[in-house]
């Protein structure tokens, strides 16, 4: 099996970036659109054999910018909202309601109802909240349940093993889930899954359809329900290692499109659609964090110092997370230092990189980090008062447009009464005992 490596060059050069510099200074995400766009070509390519069609619902929750969820609607994806801001996006984008998965849980009753309102398809975490959205909302004419397969099937680092995880139903759970539904006049159903996180074994997302075409072909024996559509979830993951490989979708496909046909379609269940709900692999390879070095410092170890801080990038202080750097200008140069990529925050997680071999750095270099085109904005914080950055869009021609401002100090004040607040030199004053 033909797997490519992955690619960590980078589709700009330094002249590029600090020509956009004057305009949008560093630190910013950058996201290649026309990558995103072959990306998602890629997946309805892979899965075009798909009965009544394939689609991936995009996670918002990975990059979530309705200037790139565009793009990916043109590109034929839905959506995977998990909040009411989510669901927000998506009204103002206009989706409609088929487009729309809210795959939510420990879910308030206002987000469902704005769920039920825009028609999003609803996929219950819970078998207790087929009472809940019944008593808040009313039941819709399509649901879907959240399978958790528990001790069935082993997990991955990221989200750890099914039994420990809170989402979804239990096996019991799922058919009492069924059976309660159809008696409250539920006419279409639908069942979903996401047992991995950033998994790079293509074997596990076809044992994951295994799994999902086994229960549906019990349904349709022991409840009669012809289900109509298994959603995969999500979880395909990245390359972040530059000696890691790519997940072939192709090959994933074939294997699926096997067990369909020796499963589903004997079973009379030729025509249930099938639906993944990924977000990573669909941004996250195509976005870079630019930064600048602002800073060398040299005590017991060597670091670069740069104008971004883990507000920006959470995943390496987080989970120790590799992210492959570029120092742009110097793509061919030999790798000759050791250095600890930090960022400024008061806590000594926030690192990109510990001793990362890279060439000789010097003050005011660019750095491209790689892979922050999912869970790289979007997880960002404010702690140490820091600032998010902004987010740019390279379009296929080359130009480039501001698809979120950085974020201001009036932004990060703007939840606070500032006007109520007596200065402390009035306060002292007033009391005499200054
Ligand atoms: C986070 C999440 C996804 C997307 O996961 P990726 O690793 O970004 O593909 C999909 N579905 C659910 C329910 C999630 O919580």
């Amino acid at each position: 099996m033909f797997l490519p490596m992955a690619d960590k060059s980078v589709p700009f050069t330094r002249e590029f970036i600090e020509s956009l510099a004057d305009r949008y200074p560093t630190p910013f995400h950058i996201y290649d659109e026309q990558a995103i766009r072959e990306k998602a070509r890629e997946f309805s390519d892979a899965f075009a054999w798909v009965p009544g069609g394939f689609r991936n619902y995009f996670a918002v929750k990975a990059l979530p910018n309705p200037h790139v969820m565009r793009v990916l609607y043109e590109e034929g994806m839905g959506f995977d909202c998990s909040s009411l801001s989510e669901l927000l996006l998506c009204e103002r984008l206009g989706i409609p309601g088929d487009r729309i998965m809210f795959t939510s849980n420990d879910t308030p009753a206002s987000e469902y109802r704005k769920a039920a309102e825009l028609g999003a398809i609803i996929n219950l975490d819970d078998i207790t909240h087929i009472d809940y959205l019944d008593e808040h909302v009313g039941l819709p004419e399509l649901i879907c349940f959240r399978y958790n397969p528990g001790p069935l099937r082993e997990g991955n680092a990221i989200i750890g093993n099914p039994e420990e995880a809170k989402y979804g139903f239990t096996r019991e759970q799922l058919f009492e889930g069924y059976r309660t539904a159809r008696d409250r006049g539920v006419r279409r159903f639908a069942l979903h899954t996401m047992v991995a996180s950033n998994e790079l074994n293509a074997d596990y997302f076809i044992e994951t359809a295994r799994m999902l075409f086994e229960l549906a072909v019990e349904l349709k024996r022991e409840l009669d329900i012809t289900l109509e559509f298994v959603n995969l979830g999500g979880g395909i993951g990245i390359p972040y290692r530059p000696d890691q490989d790519n997940v072939n979708l192709s090959y994933v496909s074939r294997g699926i499109r096997k067990l369909y046909k020796e499963m589903m379609e004997p079973a009379g269940l030729d025509a249930v659609r099938i639906v993944t709900e990924n977000g990573r692999c669909v941004t996250g390879p195509y976005g870079r964090l630019v930064s600048r070095v602002i800073h060398r410092k040299d005590t017991y170890k060597h670091y670069l110092g740069l104008d971004a801080n883990m507000a920006n990038l959470m995943r390496p202080g987080m989970y120790g997370a590799y992210h492959h750097i570029t120092v742009l200008g110097k793509e061919g140069a030999p790798a000759t230092h050791t250095y600890d990529v930090v960022g400024s925050l008061c806590e000594n997680n926030d690192k990109f990189a510990i001793d990362r071999k890279l060439p000789r750095v010097e003050v005011g270099d660019l750095l491209a980090i790689h892979d922050t085109g999912a869970h790289g904005h979007a997880m960002g914080f404010n702690y140490n008062g820091k600032l998010r950055s902004a987010e740019l869009l390279l379009h296929p021609d080359g130009t480039v447009t501001q698809i979120r401002r950085a974020e201001t100090v009036d932004d990060y004040f703007a939840t606070l009464d500032l006007e109520s607040v007596e200065p402390v030199e009035a306060v002292m004053a007033g009391s005499g005992r200054a």
